[in-house]
């Protein structure tokens, strides 16, 4: 798979170097590409940002340097991608949403900063692929940066060959609409805290029963809304 990033801020991605995502394009698994959105300005200020039309607070991100960055990224592509836009006005990302694009063979991840990007930038996206506006959750973040890297790393770790035992990755929170169940390593007692005995027991029926039943207990408590979906 291969994922462009765009931003203002790229060293906010130098996180991607380390853990399974660095070791998957050290491996040619990822191909991973970051941008910085002010190599496509054309000023000594290398302007990004202008005052919005009809007035109101904060700047907002100039389309110009966007299309051009767009244009060359998909220049040398073959496939259509998918433009994601992390955007709080955006759909809700979830697993289901991480499970669509890590079909995508080519992701392009816009990050936007101050009040958000020109809105005319989506339009002219979505001549080029897919446009997505995706929203992290129901808060406001200061950029698109920590939603891109939260969205890569879900999406990067249901790509084969990323995550070495991909059992792991069938049995999580949210894989089977409910989330996990605890989870206990040695030791059997730990400052005087057990480990359920049933785990113990050799019984994997009994195991699995009592999984499943820690798993609607928790998400009637925690996530009530998942069991109404
Ligand atoms: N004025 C925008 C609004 O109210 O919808 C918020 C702009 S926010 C300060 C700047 C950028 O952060 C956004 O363009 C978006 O890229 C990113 N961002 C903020 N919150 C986000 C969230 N919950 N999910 C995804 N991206 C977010």
């Amino acid at each position: 798979m291969r994922i462009d990033v765009v931003s203002i801020f790229p060293s906010f991605f130098d996180a991607l170097e380390v853990s399974l995502l660095g070791k998957a394009r050290a491996a040619g698994v990822l191909d991973i590409r970051v941008h910085d959105l002010r190599d496509w300005t054309h000023d000594r200020h290398r302007t990004v940002d202008d005052t919005p039309y009809g007035g109101g607070a904060g700047m907002v991100m100039k389309p110009e340097p966007w299309g051009e960055a767009l244009d060359d990224i998909v220049r040398d592509t073959r496939e259509r991608p998918v433009f994601v836009f992390p955007s709080p006005a955006g759909e809700v990302f979830r697993q289901s949403t991480a499970r669509e694009l890590a079909h995508a063979p080519h992701l392009v991840f816009g990050c936007g900063r101050y009040e958000g990007i020109d809105e005319r930038v989506f339009a002219e996206a979505a001549t080029l692929g897919e446009v997505r506006l995706i929203s992290l959750g129901d808060y406001v973040l200061n950029g698109g940066e920590v939603a891109a890297m939260a969205m890569i790393e879900a999406i990067g770790r249901l790509i084969p060959g990323v995550v070495g035992n991909p059992q792991s990755l069938v049995e999580e929170s949210h894989e089977d609409g409910l989330l996990e169940y605890p989870s206990y390593t040695k030791p059997a007692v730990w400052r005087g805290r057990e480990v359920p005995p049933i785990l113990l027991s050799g019984n994997h029926g009994a195991i699995a029963a009592w999984r499943r039943e820690q798993q609607m207990k928790r998400t009637r408590l925690r996530r009530p809304d998942l069991l109404a979906e």
